[in-house]
């Protein structure tokens, strides 16, 4: 029989990468936590249906990333079809609206957790990845918008990374202005149609404005002549626009305006970013996001319904690996205290490292197994502990510990009830 392996483009994340995975993630929730922002929890399954018009028909990941789920014939228990999540703006704001969490108040949440995407598997792109995800409703104000922004910038200071990371933005404008610009956009390719690669050609139907972001050169050389989004945009989009500039200008934090990023998704209106850097090869975007006032009408089928919102989701396994490429990562050690005990005297050693971490809940401590004392010890020697604690028969008779400093050696004898200081 072959062996089994994980599926591919699935990782496991490893004991030696938790440690600085834990960190990370804890350095964005303090982020977060210092913005007032809330955590929700998020099924990893939705309906189809909901991607499909949240995210959008013509976009990648609708038509060709999504992983579908196979449950009594990929049908729900309402023969529905279900998808796991490829990504969780949709997902969040379904639930915004089935729990009316918009009303008297702009809710300003935060996701973490696994996307599926089907897609071909290489550094920095993968089949199940993590994303960290804001979304904050109620606002339309441009204010909103930069503040987000500046809430990323604040994580990438905290993480350290903030000068491998460029801010590009854009603005797509309003769904008319648009309109006005794909009917140019798609007249003058038309002229050029024969010249483009293959999947602009397929895109100049079903999602013309994605072909501003072609990776192949011809289609970029023909785009240089092409008509300007920027042109086509009224005096409120630019007004709201310059006001995110001048906000983002006043917190100190550079941009680059880069008139052809649209984004994979559909539901984009005015503002766009995404952060680039030049550290990770052709997998450069570590977080994009934008304004989408107008996908809770979509969502909600009704699009007198609309609410204001803005949001972003970062890759976590892109961040990580920035973090690797421009810091050293020191492996940590997992233990403050590590028990030993004789195999006589085990229980003796079971119930004071017990007591230990119930009265000092911040020590991390470990103990090996009732094995012989010497085996132990070398465990302990192994973890990286700051102490070792010995428990044998003569600890045992006169209610004592000894410790031992384990970057001195130096042993002794102290009572039981000793507090460790770290
Ligand atoms: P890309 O152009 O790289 O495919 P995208 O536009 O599809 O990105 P978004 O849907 O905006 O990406 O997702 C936000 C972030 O999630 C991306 O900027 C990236 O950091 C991360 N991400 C997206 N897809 C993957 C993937 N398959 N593997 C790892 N990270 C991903
Ligand atoms: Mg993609």
């Amino acid at each position: 029989m072959s062996t089994i392996t994980a599926i591919r483009g699935f990782n496991d994340i490893l004991p030696s990468q938790t440690a600085a995975w834990r960190d990370m993630e804890q350095a964005l929730t303090e982020v977060l936590d210092s913005y007032g922002f809330s955590q929700i929890r998020l099924p990893l399954i939705e309906q189809t249906q909901l991607f499909a018009r949240g995210v959008g028909e013509a976009t990648d990941i609708v038509e060709k990333e999504m992983f579908g789920v196979v449950h009594g014939g990929n049908k729900g228990d309402d023969n529905t079809s279900l998808t796991l999540r490829p990504e969780g703006t949709a997902g969040c704001v379904r639930a915004i609206i089935e729990h009316n969490l918009t009303r008297g108040d702009t809710p300003k949440l935060w996701y973490i957790g696994p996307m599926f995407r089907y897609e071909r598997p290489q550094k920095g792109r993968y089949r199940q990845f993590h994303q960290l995800g804001v979304e904050c409703f109620g606002s339309g104000l441009p204010d909103a918008d930069a503040e987000l922004i500046a809430m990323t910038y604040a994580m990438w200071q905290k993480l350290g990374i903030a000068d491998v990371l460029t801010l590009q933005l854009n603005t797509l404008g309003e769904a008319e202005e648009r309109a006005a610009y794909k009917a140019a956009l798609v007249a003058y390719l038309t002229e050029h149609y024969a010249q483009l690669d293959e999947d602009s050609q397929r895109r100049l139907e079903s999602n013309p404005l994605r072909i501003l972001d072609s990776k192949d050169a011809k289609t970029q050389e023909i785009l240089n002549n092409a008509p300007k989004l920027s042109d086509f945009l009224g005096a409120e989009t630019l007004a709201h626009f310059n006001k995110v500039q001048e906000y983002l200008t006043a917190l100190g934090i550079k941009f680059q305006i880069n008139e052809k990023l649209v984004r994979g998704l559909d539901y984009y209106n005015k503002t766009v970013f995404e952060w680039v850097t030049d550290k990770l090869g052709s997998q450069a975007t570590v977080c994009g996001g934008g304004r989408y006032d107008g996908l809770v009408g979509v969502i909600k089928a009704n699009p007198n319904q609309s609410e204001p919102a803005v949001g972003f989701a970062m890759g976590l396994e892109r961040l990580m690996l920035l973090l690797e490429a421009t810091q050293v990562i020191t492996p940590q050690s997992q233990c403050d205290v590590f028990v030993i005990a004789h195999p006589d005297y085990y229980a003796d050693g079971l119930k004071y490292a017990h007591n230990l971490r119930l009265n000092q809940p911040t020590l991390r401590v470990k103990m090996a197994s009732a094995t012989g004392l010497k085996a132990q010890m070398k465990k302990a020697d192994k973890s990286g502990a700051k102490y070792t604690v010995i428990i044998a028969e003569d600890e045992v008779a006169n209610g004592q510990l000894t410790i031992k400093t384990m970057a001195t050696a130096e042993q002794v004898r102290v009572a039981m009830t000793h507090k460790f200081e770290l």
